[in-house]
């Protein structure tokens, strides 16, 4: 009898230990903080991190075992992962994270795209963005909208958890709103001023702050620049008083450090990360206070 009584104990823990445990597959650093943000008791795997093109990586072994075992999984979509997520999800053959499954999240589905590619793709096109910019991260108030559909579909998803995801919306909603204030505020001085890019990383940031992108290093998307392109971009510079160049931590720094160094104006360069450092709670703000201090300080 005490053996019985035992094993059904046993049966018991084992059966609310996996209830709670729920295991999240993320592509990007950006939506596992923000997942955490709503509901902290998850398990998440990041598929990539800051210091990675998201648009490339490999899809390795490790990351098709993380989506095989996840019970939901949230990318940006918008083809951003074209290269590597519908592999993983083929080889994993996890059906609760395959396209059109509730538990398969893509951001893009919940905002509006800028700058879709018009034209004809081909293979020497770069990494055309045929949907719109999938970079939509840099916006935060884009942000807030995944969040609530984020919140939406975990709280349809996970019935009992709806009340805490929710009231944690609502913390996230506020305290987001209050510092989208306070970032607005800090560049507002910006606004009108050209800055010089590289691919469209920060390109939702731009039209937010009305900061002017005069040019690209990138003569196409994805493609590394190139001296004839960067001469080019020189001479742009030339006519428009940028208040510098902004390139994300996962480009090769050297072109853009010649083009600084060729314009005169070696030290405003700014090198950010194109997304969080860290895929925990508060990383996105914690990102973007980064990001407005590292722009404001190029124009000083
Ligand atoms: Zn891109």
């Amino acid at each position: 009898m005490r053996i019985l009584t035992k094993a059904i104990l046993a049966l018991c823990a084992a059966a609310a230990g996996h209830a709670q445990a729920i295991t999240v597959f993320a592509c990007e650093p950006e939506w596992a903080s923000l997942t955490r943000t709503l509901l902290p008791e998850v398990s998440v795997r990041t598929a990539t991190t800051h210091l990675q093109d998201p648009h490339h990586i490999e899809a390795r072994p490790s990351l098709i075992a993380q989506i095989r075992g996840a019970d939901f999984a949230i990318c940006t979509g918008a083809e951003l992962e074209a290269g590597w997520l519908p592999m993983l999800q083929a080889r994993a053959g996890n059906p609760k994270v395959q396209n059109g499954q509730p538990s398969m999240f893509f951001a893009a589905q919940h905002v509006e795209l800028i700058d879709p590619f018009k034209g004809t793709i081909t293979p020497f096109s770069g990494d055309v963005h045929a949907n719109g910019n999938p970079h939509f991260h840099t916006d935060p108030r884009r942000v807030l909208q995944v969040a609530k559909a984020l919140a939406a579909r975990l709280g349809s998803l996970y019935p009992a958890k709806k009340p805490l995801v929710d009231q944690n919306l609502t913390n996230f909603e506020s305290e987001l709103q209050a510092k989208i204030a306070v970032w607005e505020k800090q560049l507002q001085a910006l606004k009108g001023r050209s800055v010089i890019t590289q691919h469209a990383s920060f390109g939702y940031l731009w039209p937010w702050l009305g900061l002017k992108p005069v040019a690209d290093l990138e003569p196409k998307p994805g493609m590394p620049p190139t001296a004839a392109h960067l001469e080019k971009v020189l001479a742009i510079s030339k006519t428009q008083a940028p208040i510098g160049i902004i390139i994300a931590q996962h480009h090769d720094p050297k072109p853009a450090r010649w083009l600084a160094g060729s314009m005169g104006m070696p030290s405003k360069l700014s090198i950010i990360p194109a997304t969080v450092t860290d895929d925990q709670p508060g990383a996105i703000t914690r990102w973007f206070d980064q990001l407005v201090t590292q722009v404001t300080g190029l124009a000083k």
